[in-house]
């Protein structure tokens, strides 16, 4: 037998068993006569004992870190116990040793706190995954993935692999695509998502669909975003939005509870789109604290049902007066800030990324006075007016910020989840899901004066508002007027899970009538002869009985990594992408034959 126990199996009831081990030599260390040696697997890690007579041995067959070694030998109590790992009361008394095979000196150390950079643990993946830091993630993304299948199998979802091959549709990211030698001249594409498949699927009958997947994007990479990515893709029919919203809020309590061993037993809080942006200035608000925006002055177009309350601003400052929006939160606890914090915070709203160009400060003090860095526009009874308005406590200071609403508005959110941070407020283990709901079904596009879809084109409006679509034309006549044509109010049958600040999956109640897929597909610009040439198989499909049906689709690798407690999702994957696209490991993406090109009657064009 190869091995009779793995390296973390071994306790103080095995003691005096021979047993036979196989595993990576992690530490050597020498005491005199006797070497300590200690063996990792996937397991743990045992602490080998080699005495005296095994010397002469070692000394002509001399161990290095990382190689590979069979040992047999006796189970011994130790001396000396470690009580921080499970076999540290026991060690082996080695009687025989064999090294399967020696290690190259590793270029870092395969430990918890690594000497190896991200680069350099990157080339070396195969050996950064021996780490048991890294292990951890894997094996959480496994347990994530057990608890899905198994809750979708038992709710009778069917895993239904669909292709990877398959045609261009590009609507939303770029695709990739694959040449086909067989079809000179033609491409295939890598999925963006099973997006078609799957409604497919549930024309043909298979009423619950799921499918641990891999997709592909051709984006620029973002922060954290690879270009191949696991989502977690469902499909039903029959179904109306609240039976998903029921279904799949299930899994991911059941996930929490076989993974973290968290009973998730609130109800998930819903909340509409536009309460969102108004609220927390984010569609996917961490609604783990509070500190929500108040609106002082914001374009009524926007909001058209909220209440005007820029009376409550208005002065001779004319950065205020100027704005289109200004938007406040009350800091709790932090009036006390000194000039150098409040300037600090200043320098950080003016980076590139948040793009503003400062901030105004009101502090609540505790002795009930008023203290502004806009005192000369502002009495004291107005600053308490403002105060008042914001729900701000004695102790909080106010952060005002001015400037063009969408900028404005995405400043303040990252402002909210910045003061949160550092305030303690985002606990990694406190865990708080959230649907949105009424998303808009269509954004504009400035550059085209057009509709894009905001989630994709397969996405039904909410019933009351299909007549809208129907009995508008689509054309936008007057692009500075857009957000008065029609459309633009047109809500989606759509809805988005968020835990704790982060998009986690997204799906909608889809478009099964041909006739309206089609007014759909006019209103994105499509002309008839378009929409047949990419989407003519799924239009013909919609001839033949298509049930009403709808979906969603998890972000696999962003769930285990919020549930991993990290922010990178790398973490969660074995075989990660560089910021580049790249994998630096087996240096992909790479040039290809001239042989290869010839065969696929491709010249290269590079500019
Ligand atoms: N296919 C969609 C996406 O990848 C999700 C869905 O609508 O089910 O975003």
């Amino acid at each position: 037998m190869f091995r009779t126990h793995t390296c973390g199996e071994l306790r103080i009831n095995h003691i005096n068993q021979e047993v036979t081990l196989a595993g990576w030599v992690q530490t050597i260390r020498k005491f005199g006569s006797i070497t300590f040696v200690d063996l990792r697997d996937r397991y743990g890690i045992t602490q080998l004992l080699f005495g005296e007579d095994l010397n002469t041995q070692l000394e002509n067959n001399p161990l290095g870190r990382e190689f590979v070694l069979q040992v047999k030998g006796i189970v011994a109590e130790r001396s000396n116990k470690n009580k921080n790992i499970a076999t540290g009361e026991i060690e082996i008394n080695i009687q025989s040793f064999q090294i399967l095979n020696k290690s190259a000196v590793p270029p870092f150390t395969i430990q918890d706190d690594t000497d190896g950079g991200d680069d350099l643990r990157m080339k070396y993946r195969f050996l950064d995954l021996r780490r048991n830091a890294v292990k951890k993630n894997l094996e959480l993304r496994y347990a994530v993935n057990r608890s899905v299948r198994n809750y979708l199998h038992e709710k009778g979802f069917m895993d239904i692999e669909t292709p990877f091959l398959i045609k261009s549709t590009p609507e939303g990211a770029r695709d990739f695509v694959v040449p086909s030698r067989m079809n000179p001249g033609q491409f295939y594409a890598l999925p963006q998502s099973p997006q078609t498949f799957k409604q497919l699927l549930m024309v043909s009958g298979y009423d619950r669909y799921f499918q641990i997947v891999k997709c592909f994007r051709d984006e620029d990479l973002r922060a954290d975003r690879q270009p191949e990515f696991t989502q977690i893709d469902c499909e039903m029919c029959f179904v109306e939005q609240e039976d998903i919203l029921q279904m799949f809020e299930s899994m991911i309590k059941q996930v929490f509870k076989d993974v973290k061993n968290i009973d998730y037993t609130d109800s998930v809080e819903r909340m509409t789109w536009q309460e969102a942006m108004w609220n927390f200035g984010n569609d996917k608000p961490d609604i783990r604290f509070g500190m929500k925006l108040t609106n002082l002055k914001f374009p009524a177009h926007t909001f058209p049902t909220k209440k005007d309350i820029s009376s409550l601003i208005a002065s001779d400052f004319a950065v205020f007066n100027d704005a289109e929006t200004v938007v406040a939160i009350a800091v709790p606890g932090c009036s006390e800030y000194s000039r150098k914090q409040t300037n600090e915070l200043v320098e950080w709203a003016k980076r590139p990324q948040i793009g503003m160009k400062g901030l105004a400060f009101i502090k609540c003090n505790t002795d009930g006075t008023y203290k502004s860095t806009i005192d000369k526009f502002f009495t004291e009874e107005q600053l308490k007016a403002i105060a008042q308005t914001c729900n701000a406590q004695t102790g909080d200071l106010i952060i005002l910020v001015a400037g063009p609403e969408e900028r404005t508005r995405k400043a303040t959110s990252e402002l909210r989840l910045e003061m949160g941070k550092r305030l303690g407020f985002r606990k990694d283990d406190e865990f708080k899901l959230l649907w949105v709901l009424d998303f808009p079904l269509f954004e504009y596009a400035e550059e085209d004066n057009r509709w894009v879809a905001r989630h994709h084109p397969f996405t039904a409006p909410k019933p009351s508002d299909i007549d809208i679509m129907i009995n508008n034309n689509p054309v936008i006549e007057n692009p500075a007027e857009y957000l008065k044509h029609p459309y633009a109010n047109i809500k989606a049958n759509a809805y988005d899970m968020v835990l704790n600040g982060n998009e986690i999956g997204g799906g909608s109640i889809r478009i099964y009538q041909k006739e309206l897929q089609q007014k759909m597909f006019a209103a994105l610009g499509m002309d008839a002869e378009e929409q047949q040439h990419k989407f003519g198989f799924l239009l013909g499909a919609f001839e033949y009985g298509a049930p009403p049906h709808g979906g969603i689709a998890f972000g696999f690798d962003r769930l285990c990594s919020i549930l991993g407690g990290s922010e990178s999702i790398r973490d969660f994957i074995a075989f990660p992408k560089n910021n580049s696209g790249r994998d630096v490991m087996i240096d992909a993406p790479s040039e290809i034959d001239a042989k290869q090109f010839d065969e696929l009657q491709i010249k290269l064009n590079l500019k």
